[in-house]
């Protein structure tokens, strides 16, 4: 995990001074639109295909190389590519990443655990997360996710994956879940279901966005944060009342503050800690086109046009409009893999995260149960004024 914090470094004089001094280290690999779900929050499924080829990758990803240290590949379904373990192999020989994360709705539940063991063959020394989509118990997620027998097939899915876990020392097994209009009530009793019976290696929940990429703009999905705030308080009470070990102590504690992130962009509108969008973090859409995020999925630059080159296509005059704009404070949201990015690059978020992990370890072997806490999630507007005063109930 040491070798990130030269690559923070970099990204952090890159926003400061608006130059690029490194490609993002966080890159999200849109491998197609083509979905086998109809789920209620996501339209994407109606886009029409133009995918990457797996030489388009190989040479697009020798064209990135070691800047990189978080890949996501995600669609649509990523599984229903048969070349997913290729895609992969090329991203790792290239790359190196530290993290590789894949979501799935586990709906090929005699497919997916095969293709994903190919999948860590491929990357033996990346952190491998794979995310299972939830969004409900029995038919409520079915429902929701617009596929009679969804849940059925997503737990064989889950079960062939998790048979994975003791032969693959890489391999994290995660379960995702959208929080929107429909579930909201529900949220309760998923989360329950999913630490009582799943077990999942870490559970991750991210608020219903209306996005352009996933054509859902205008469709009223997100939930109010009334109706937010508290179910996901109660997940952060979860967070900080389990016993957490080693690095997912870290993890667990980034999640955290995330929540809290989240619940503040609704209250107020902005950004909360910088976006580095653009800077840091990237997207890739199954044609090729570079956004520097899937919020305002506003293309820099093909890749086609570009000659798969990376760095050609960053280095637009539309690339630097958008990371001026980006820091200008023009857009908010609050897209978790953007803002998991923007918190580890984030210096007094990561300042706050090693102080609250190091009480931990110091304390935790005297503390009988674990006392409520008040912390500080130190705020800095996008002109980078600082406000320290903002205090958030834990
Ligand atoms: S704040 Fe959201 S919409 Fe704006 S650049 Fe960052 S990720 Fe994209």
């Amino acid at each position: 995990m040491l070798e990130v914090l030269p690559k923070i470094a970099k990204m952090q004089a890159s926003y400061a001074l608006g130059k690029t001094f490194a490609l993002p280290m966080n890159y999200t690999i849109s491998v197609s639109y083509r979905c086998n779900s109809r789920c209620k929050t996501c339209n994407v499924w109606q886009r029409p295909n133009d995918d990457f080829t797996m030489e388009e990758y190989e040479k697009t990803f020798a064209s990135i190389g070691r800047d990189a240290y978080w890949f996501t590949f995600s669609g649509g379904e990523p599984t229903l590519r048969k070349d997913l373990p290729d895609m992969v192999e090329s991203a790792y020989r290239n790359c190196r990443p530290g993290i590789i994360n894949i979501p799935t709705n586990g709906i090929q539940d005699n497919i997916i655990p095969g293709r994903i063991e190919q999948v860590l063959k491929a990357a033996p020394k990346s952190d491998v997360i794979i995310n299972l989509s939830l969004d409900g118990i029995g038919e409520k997620h079915d429902i929701i996710r617009g596929v009679k027998g969804n849940f059925a097939r997503a737990m064989r899915t889950y079960a062939g994956l998790k048979a994975l876990k003791g032969r693959y020392k890489n391999f994290s097994l995660g379960v995702h879940t959208v929080i929107s209009n429909f579930n909201v009530h529900e949220f309760d009793s998923i989360y329950s279901f999913v630490r009582d019976e799943l077990k999942p290696d870490s559970f991750i929940s991210e608020i219903a966005e209306e996005r352009v990429e996933l054509d859902t703009v205008g469709m009223g999905i997100t939930p109010p944060i009334q109706k937010y705030q508290p179910v996901i308080e109660r997940l952060q009470q979860g967070i900080r009342n389990a016993e957490f070990s080693g690095v997912s102590k870290v993890t667990q504690a980034f999640r955290d503050r995330y929540y809290d992130i989240v619940k503040r962009t609704l209250v107020e509108q902005r950004q909360i800690i910088p976006c580095m969008a653009g800077v840091a973090s990237a997207q890739i859409a199954p044609n090729g086109d570079v956004w520097t995020c899937c919020i305002r999925a506003e293309s820099v630059g093909n890749l086609r046009d570009h000659g798969y080159d990376f760095r050609s296509a960053w280095k637009t005059v539309k690339a630097d409009e958008l990371r001026r704009s980006i820091k200008a404070g023009e857009c908010h949201c609050p897209l978790a893999n953007a803002s998991y990015t923007n918190m580890v690059c984030h210096t007094p978020t990561l300042a706050s995260v090693a102080t609250q992990v190091g009480k931990e370890i110091v304390t935790s072997p005297f503390s009988q149960g674990r006392a409520d806490k008040r912390r500080n999630l130190t705020v800095i507007n996008t002109t980078g004024a600082e406000n320290t005063n903002s205090t958030l109930q834990a």
